[in-house]
């Protein structure tokens, strides 16, 4: 667990908070690890904080302003932190809403709106007005797990913009804290405080021509502040005023805004266009139709996408077409929305192919496309970085193809490369380029660009920001779209909420340089080691793969997918696997966390880690935080005297061939286990949690009982088997080799019953699994190395290998690759493994098993999930008339060594009660708990009255004898 250790370079602030936060529920911190992973939010900025706060309540809240003020010490407030633009970063205190004060207070359906807490996500307010049918309209891709404090932040917005407005236009009242105590009530009249909102109609009176001409000219000019608003003929609505001021203005504790009724039924039309400008002009009229969306993307995008793991056949719904609208239509039935789609598709005059999809699956299959894009394209298709910076900028939706033309051709001059998508009906387009940031002159051209791109964008009569705000990328931009005479309303209007400018400082006014405090610039990469992973995506470079981690923060989504069970429990950023790659970023600069690989803060923040890979595919950009985590930890430790665990746990494999050396061994060391003395005493010892239940030692291992079972066939002459069927090899991992042999016994009996000739490897082998996890690489690849001299001969007569233990035919087919990049026994190795599904579900010969007829909870170990497929296991237990239900929350918490491990079982126990124990507790008797892991068959064993089975068990029972 992490042991927060403080930093004493801003003693005056922390006495400050302290003081007044010490008796209160709110946490104040200020370790290293912390300060580190608050260094970024989502975008190419880095300004590591003083402090982190997560309050609880206003009065936290207000406490903090209070001592901020008495300190001069700048506060910025956080949300998800998934602004694009260094909205959400600062050096003093960054108030964490995202935490603690996320609380829905009350939805009242009559009359359509919600009251919330600012951390509340979108996505969860989302849900507790759907059985109204009710919704909060404003849609960022970032839905997941960006707050509704944040998108007021930002006044952000997304696809249903076009029906639905920005957040301003949905929300309806603000309670807000100001640096000097007062909190405003604001809303549409006035702010709730008369003498502030005197101020504001003197400060209005000499800027009226300004706020009348140069703002609100179109739906996505969300630069600068929204002081429209403010205007008479508007309401003098501050509440709005402030929604998009970046926490420059004050601090919000409870919003209360307007919700939208969702239609009952949606369908979706997709255009296809010859290319992306077609789409761009054809957008204009799409949004004036009727539709919810009108969503563009190029080519390009789709290309990013299919260069991903997994991905190639992405997209072969879409209709024909070199750039893409996606047009949703609602209605109160399925016919309704189809018919107003179909009308809308008939009308069109342009060429344009079209596809209409009305089944919710497919829709949702083609806006994933749509959606991943903001991830995807932070690479390019080849696989070179791509950045934010010019992300976000808009034109009124008539100039879309025109400034679209001029950007490409933009880029051209500038050498760049950039692929763009957006929200085309309202004239916002998203783009990532490929800017050098790590060079000086990289930086030089970056200002160069962004400077001309401003001027353009301006000609065109856009805003340099379309929906993520303005933040540290683009506030120094506002010169270029608006006049000396607006900016100076700008600053006085911050001056009358802010007059001492501690209100996230750089932002808006007086702002930053946006080449300023560049996380991927020069220097971030001061303590680069030749890593003992290939790491080939990124060039070799262990800093290469931790920059991937851009900060969409993906993994911090609570309600969605598997990644990341960490934060899914703790809830804590230090504990997400962008917190970690911050973590780890900082300590590759070589700032805020100073002790290089020694680093006990990485090594803490690491420890929560459970290595279930689902980073590995789920983050859109593939961050591979248990690579990065076993990477650490062999530096961390070399040469040094490791944690016990990682000598009773990662030499796992030599203690368990020890002890089934012998069947008396084994039976002596399985009775000694199971009395609670000698137990509490090898848990201590061997650094193992005293609340886990010891495994057991099989008294026959898999490979004995089959030399023995080989030995008994040859006496009465009858054929060891099957002699005419090809050759396959069965891996015989320490967990089902040692542990679980039975497992193994009825694979081989399977696939024998299948017509092949079962072996066994020459000789002994290991594929280093334990060893990786905890870090000793050498070991590892030693393992490795002895494992292939042993299975020399199979290999090279290209024998399939079958793995049986889902994280060890990972190790195989993925890990050893990038452990012995040189060896080509290795590749050969990870081609010619297969798991025992796939070899199932691919024969074609006769078909010796009956059926099963039962339903099923199935857990597939997070490895398979997140490095290969269930799929090849689905289709068999189908074809076994096995109905099951797969538990989709990822990693069953136990993890290896990691659920054994001291401070691990609160962790590992609420991963597990996510969806898996209660699933399995649901399950009839009669109905099976499938798990093919050996870690995830002992979390079922320990954590319910159930045992889990492994495939192959499933099949040997369904054999027809
Ligand atoms: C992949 C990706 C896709 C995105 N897509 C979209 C999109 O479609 N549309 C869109 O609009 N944006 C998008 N964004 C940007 C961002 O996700 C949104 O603007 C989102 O609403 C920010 O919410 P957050 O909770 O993460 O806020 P944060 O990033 O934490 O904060 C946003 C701003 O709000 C301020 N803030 C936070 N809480 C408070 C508070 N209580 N009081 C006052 N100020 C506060 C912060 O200081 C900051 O200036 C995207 C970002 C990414 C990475
Ligand atoms: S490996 Fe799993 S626990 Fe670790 S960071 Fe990735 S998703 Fe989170």
């Amino acid at each position: 667990m992490r042991v927060p250790t403080e930093t004493h370079e801003h003693p005056p602030i922390l006495a400050a908070l302290r003081e007044r936060l010490g008796k209160r529920a709110a946490a104040v911190r200020s370790d290293a690890a912390t300060r580190a992973a608050y260094a970024s939010d989502a975008s190419i900025y880095r300004v590591p904080p003083a402090a982190v706060v997560e309050p609880h309540d206003a009065d936290d809240v207000a406490a903090v302003l209070d001592a901020a003020r008495a300190t001069a010490t700048p506060v910025t407030a956080r949300g998800g932190g998934t602004s694009v633009a260094g909205n959400a970063i600062g050096s003093g205190i960054v108030v964490d809403f995202a935490t603690r004060m996320n609380r829905i207070i009350g939805i009242d359906p009559e009359a359509r709106t919600a009251t919330v807490q600012p951390g509340v996500v979108l996505d969860d307010l989302r849900a507790a007005a759907a059985p109204h049918g009710l919704t909060f309209g404003p849609d960022p891709s970032t839905h997941s797990r960006c707050t509704i404090g944040g998108m007021i932040g930002n006044n952000a917005c997304g696809s249903h913009s076009v029906a639905w407005g920005t957040t301003a236009d949905n929300v309806v009242a603000l309670t807000h804290l100001l640096p000097d105590g007062r909190r405003l009530t604001a809303s549409r009249g006035g702010s709730g405080d008369p003498g502030l909102d005197a101020r504001l109609a003197q400060w209005r009176a000499p800027h009226l021509g300004v706020l009348r001409t140069e703002l609100d000219r179109f739906g996505r000019q969300v630069s600068g502040y929204g002081l429209h608003h403010l205007l008479p003929e508007n309401g003098f609505d501050v509440a709005k005023a402030l929604v998009g001021s970046e926490s420059t203005c004050g601090l919000v504790t409870e919003a209360t805004v307007r919700l939208v009724e969702v239609p009952a039924a949606r369908a979706l039309l997709v255009l296809g266009f010859p290319d992306v400008f077609a789409a761009a002009a054809a957008a204009p009229d799409l949004a004036r139709s009727g539709a919810m969306t009108v969503e563009g993307m190029a080519s390009d995008l789709l290309d990013a996408l299919r260069s991903r793991p997994g991905r190639a056949g992405a997209g072969a719904d879409l209709p024909a077409g070199q750039g893409w609208l996606y047009c949703e239509f609602g209605g109160a039935t399925a016919a309704e929305a189809y018919d107003a789609a179909a009308r809308v598709a008939a009308g069109l005059r342009d060429a344009a192919t079209a596809v209409i999809v009305a089944d919710p699956a497919r829709a949702r299959a083609l806006w994933r496309i749509r959606e991943s894009g903001a991830g995807i394209v932070t690479r390019m298709a080849d696989g070179g970085e791509a950045w934010p910076g010019w992300e976000d900028s808009a034109v009124p939706p008539e100039r879309l193809a025109g400034y679209l033309k001029d950007l490409y051709a933009l880029l051209g001059e500038h050498g760049l490369r950039g692929v763009p998508f957006g929200h085309f009906g309202e004239g916002c387009l998203h783009l990532r380029c490929d800017f050098d940031l790590g060079s000086e002159r990289g930086l030089a051209a970056y200002r160069s660009f962004i400077t001309d791109a401003a001027a353009l964008v301006a000609a065109h009569g856009g805003s340099v920001s379309g929906e993520h705000g303005d933040g540290r990328a683009r506030s120094e931009l506002l010169a270029a779209m608006y006049s000396p005479a607006m900016l100076r309303a700008f600053s006085e209007f911050k001056a009358l909420f802010d007059p001492d400018g501690l209100l996230n400082p750089g932002v808006l006014v007086a702002p930053a340089p946006l080449d300023e405090a560049v996380r991927p610039g020069p220097g971030h990469a001061a303590l680069e080691i030749t890593p003992v992973h290939a790491f080939g995506a990124d060039g070799g470079s262990f800093a290469g793969e931790v920059r991937r981690c851009v900060g969409v923060g993906a993994c911090r989504s609570t309600d969605t997918g598997s990644m990341c069970p960490s934060f899914k429990a703790t809830r804590d950023e230090v504990h997400s696997t962008r917190g970690r790659a911050r973590v780890l970023s900082e300590m590759l600069r070589g700032e805020t966390v100073t002790d290089g690989w020694r680093s006990e803060e990485v090594r803490d923040a690491l420890d929560l880690c459970l290595s279930c890979k689902a980073c590995a595919s789920e983050c859109p950009v593939n961050v591979d935080m248990a690579t990065y985590k076993a990477e650490f930890l062999y530096h961390h430790y070399e040469g040094r005297v490791r944690p016990m665990a990682h000598y009773s746990m990662g030499w796992l494999p030599v203690w368990s061939r020890l002890a089934t050396a012998a069947r008396p061994v084994a039976r002596a060391v399985n009775a000694a286990l199971a009395l609670p003395k000698v137990a509490a005493l090898v848990q201590k010892a061997g650094g193992i949690e005293p609340r886990r239940s010891m495994i057991r030692f099989a008294e026959k291992p898999l490979r004995a009982s089959a030399r023995l079972r080989d030995r008994k066939r040859a006496r009465k002459r009858a054929r060891p088997a099957p002699a005419t069927g090809p050759t396959v090899v069965v891996w015989p991992d320490t967990f089902t080799n040692f542990h679980s042999p039975e497992v193994g016994r009825d694979a081989v009996a399977v696939l024998e019953a299948l017509g092949y000739r079962v072996e066994f490897p020459d000789g002994a082998v290991c594929c280093g699994l334990t060893w990786h996890s905890t870090g000793q690489l050498d070991a590892a690849k030693r393992m490795l190395r002895r494992s292939l001299d042993a299975m020399a001969a199979q290999l090279a007569a290209g024998c399939p290998v079958v793995g049986l233990e889902p994280s060890c035919t990972v190790m195989l087919r993925d890990e050893a690759r990038a452990l012995l990049p040189d060896d080509p026994r290795a590749q050969r190795l990870a081609e010619q493994t297969v798991t025992l599904a796939e070899l199932v579900a691919a024969h074609e010969g006769e078909w010796p098993f009956g059926t099963v007829d039962a339903a099923a909870v199935a857990q597939v170990h997070c490895h398979q999930e997140a490095k290969g497929s269930y799929d090849a296991d689905l289709a068999v237990l189908r074809r076994l008339g096995v109905d099951p239900d797969v538990v989709g929350a990822g990693c069953c918490g136990l993890a290896g060594n990691f659920g054994f491990e001291p401070g691990h079982y609160e962790v590992s126990q609420a991963c597990a009660e996510r969806e898996l124990f209660p699933k399995v507790r649901a399950a009839g008797e009669e109905d099976l708990v499938l798990a093919d892991g050996f870690s995830c068959r002992t979390q079922v064993a320990q954590g319910t009255e159930r045992t889990g089975r492994h495939l192959a068990q499933v099949l040997r029972s369904a054999l027809r004898r």
